[in-house]
């Protein structure tokens, strides 16, 4: 038996076998396969090169129709690769003798040959470099449309373990057999981290050199404790029975929750609170009735888009989910925040460049206005779903009152485009955005001439405020929402909205921590939006507050030197402990 120590990211225990995936470039993994599975994975693989082989050809014509012959030779020499028996029978090498998927021995292979290259000085050669890269990154997608077989060989309840994991595979993972995760690096405001609280799988991050424990050990039994961040390999009996035991008493616990969250959250001084819900993933939507919030705060819609990828969801796709998103929410409103894309939610099918820094790069509201091909389907459903009830179209990451302009321009056109269509759909939506970074904070009282709402997004906030990598866990001590200079946005932006007269909301995991509760109240804050099984945990703390004298203690802590004292001086009013938590 072994304990780790590791972050709790995600509540919840699971008992189970471990099974180890770790990923070098990206996000591409290894993952052990049994020896009945190679034959399969090496026709997997010829299948993925079949088919870009087929997508580079077709390029080429188009490119030869349009453009001319000579540019079009490029995409000749990338064909060539895919041709290369020496090339490809590499590839069939490292699946048979490593045992391992296709994804991963491409890599390798390329990697190699790379490596080769790179000892001889040639310009022709380095071109012959750029192709293999290009071919690699089709055949990666081309295996990507083609179901990986990884976990189905894995009986019983499967815990993965990786040294990362990207926010795509953790959502394609967690709906196959697994039942946690373990993950090396990562941080509690990642978007994997969101996920797996999405899923209602338990998480712990932080676990260093766990992958290298495991690496040639298959299902070995794993015991993960997602809320006090503990993992335990090879447990024995008594070890099991314990945590089983701790599982029953916070399903209790829950149970408890659960009856009381009918009740109005409501402060003891009879300040009336909104919460609603944050929603990534279709199977939420029964939480929103079942945890009784006040509507859907954030619907993340990109999970929409990387739950299908690399198929694109179709206008009548993204229909059908709004309707049910906003009669979920309703009578309350439902807000859909438009593609947030870029950074580290990898947009393969859209990103046609990689960025050196993802994170400052084109994401968000940036991204959409770039490719509006993608996000016109988006928009003209978001608009045809107005006739469904209260729906609040929100855009992320917005620095500039430009990018909101040009968002109406875009949606007039959509207008009049449905009407020629007869299509029906309603003018009087609410526009919002989201406020996450700084700039955006500060002109707020301007931006407010632009929309209706605005719901602050702290994940991001913080993350550009201080700038802290919010999945950097080298950084991760210095991520505190409790930093006065963020008390001072809050205020401030709660101010602004106030003071135009329109709406506000926080929606990042900082408003789903209940030790938060009373400074964001004290900022002003009377709408937060946290995962729908946090919601009866805001609730039942927000019962327990009385605002009248928060507001003074607010504005006390944003004139501290630091997130530390801000905790003490909070410690000392509220007679408890609000550590730089974000959980
Ligand atoms: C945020 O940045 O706080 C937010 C809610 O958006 P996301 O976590 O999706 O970036
Ligand atoms: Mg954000």
């Amino acid at each position: 038996m072994e304990t780790f120590q590791g972050i709790g990211a995600a509540d919840g225990i699971a008992i189970g076998a471990a099974v180890c995936i770790s990923t070098r470039i990206g996000d591409i993994y290894q993952i052990p396969l049994p020896s009945t599975e190679i034959d399969a994975e090496i026709a997997r693989f010829q299948q993925a090169v079949e088919s870009s082989r087929q997508e580079i050809g077709r390029l080429r014509d188009r490119v030869g129709t349009e453009l001319g012959d000579e540019l079009a030779g490029i995409f000749d020499a990338q064909a060539l690769v895919l041709s290369d028996s020496s090339f490809l029978e590499g590839v069939h090498e490292h699946i048979r003798r490593e045992h391992v998927n296709a994804e991963w021995a491409l890599q390798e292979t390329v990697g190699e040959i790379q490596a080769r290259f790179d000892e001889i000085d040639s310009q022709h050669l380095r071109d012959r470099q750029e192709d293999l890269r290009h071919v690699c990154r089709y055949v990666i997608r081309s295996l990507r449309g083609i179901h990986l077989h990884q976990l189905s060989e894995v009986q019983g309840d499967v815990v993965i373990v990786a040294d990362d994991l990207s926010p795509s595979d953790a959502v394609r993972l967690g709906r196959e057999n697994v039942i946690g995760f373990v993950i090396e690096h990562g941080s509690p405001t990642s978007h994997t981290t969101i996920i797996a609280r999405s899923l209602n799988l338990p998480l712990v991050l932080g676990v260093g050199g766990i992958s290298h424990k495991l690496a040639d050990q298959v299902e070995m039994p794993i015991l993960v404790d997602g809320t006090a961040g503990s993992v335990v390999l090879h447990p024995d009996a008594r070890t099991i029975e314990s945590y089983r035991q701790r599982r029953r008493e916070r399903q209790l616990e829950e149970q408890r929750l659960l009856a009381a969250s009918e009740l109005p959250p409501v402060t003891l001084d009879g300040t009336e609170i909104q919460v609603m819900a944050n929603i990534d993933l279709p199977e939420e939507l029964d939480d929103v009735r079942r945890y009784a919030a006040a509507g859907i705060g954030l619907y993340r819609s990109e999970f929409l888009y990387i739950e299908r990828s690399p198929e694109l969801p179709s206008e009548e796709e993204h229909l059908a989910i709004y309707r049910k998103m906003i009669e979920a929410a309703a009578p309350n409103p439902a807000i859909i925040r438009t593609y947030d894309l870029g950074g580290r939610k990898i947009a393969r099918e859209v990103m046609e460049t990689q960025e050196n820094n993802p994170v400052l790069g084109l994401r968000g509201i940036r991204l959409t206005l770039a490719r509006p091909d993608i996000f016109l389907t988006q928009l003209r459903a978001l608009i045809r779903a107005t006739v469904y009830g209260d729906l609040w179209i929100m855009l992320p990451l917005v620095t500039i009152p430009e990018e909101i302009l040009e968002f109406r321009r875009v949606a007039e056109g959509v207008m009049e485009q449905l009407e020629r269509e007869e299509l029906p759909f309603r003018r009087d939506f609410k526009l919002g955005i989201m406020v996450e970074v700084p700039a955006a904070a500060l002109i707020t009282d301007i931006l407010a001439r632009y929309v209706d709402f605005f719901s602050i997004g702290t994940n991001d906030l913080i993350q550009y405020a201080l700038a802290v990598d919010r999945s950097n866990e080298h950084v991760a001590d210095l991520y505190r929402p409790l930093h006065p200079g963020m008390l001072r946005m809050l205020r401030l932006i709660v101010r602004n909205a106030a003071e135009a007269g329109i709406e506000v909301s926080i929606c990042g995991e900082m408003a789903a921590d209940a030790r938060m509760t009373a400074v964001l109240l004290g900022c002003g804050l009377r709408r937060l939006s946290v995962s729908p099984r946090r919601v009866p945990t805001i609730k039942r703390r927000v019962r327990e507050l009385s605002v009248e004298k928060l507001e003074e203690m607010a504005e006390t802590c944003s004139n501290l030197a630091t997130a530390v004292e801000v905790n003490e001086y909070l410690r000392a009013q509220l007679g408890e402990s609000v550590e730089n938590a974000t959980a």
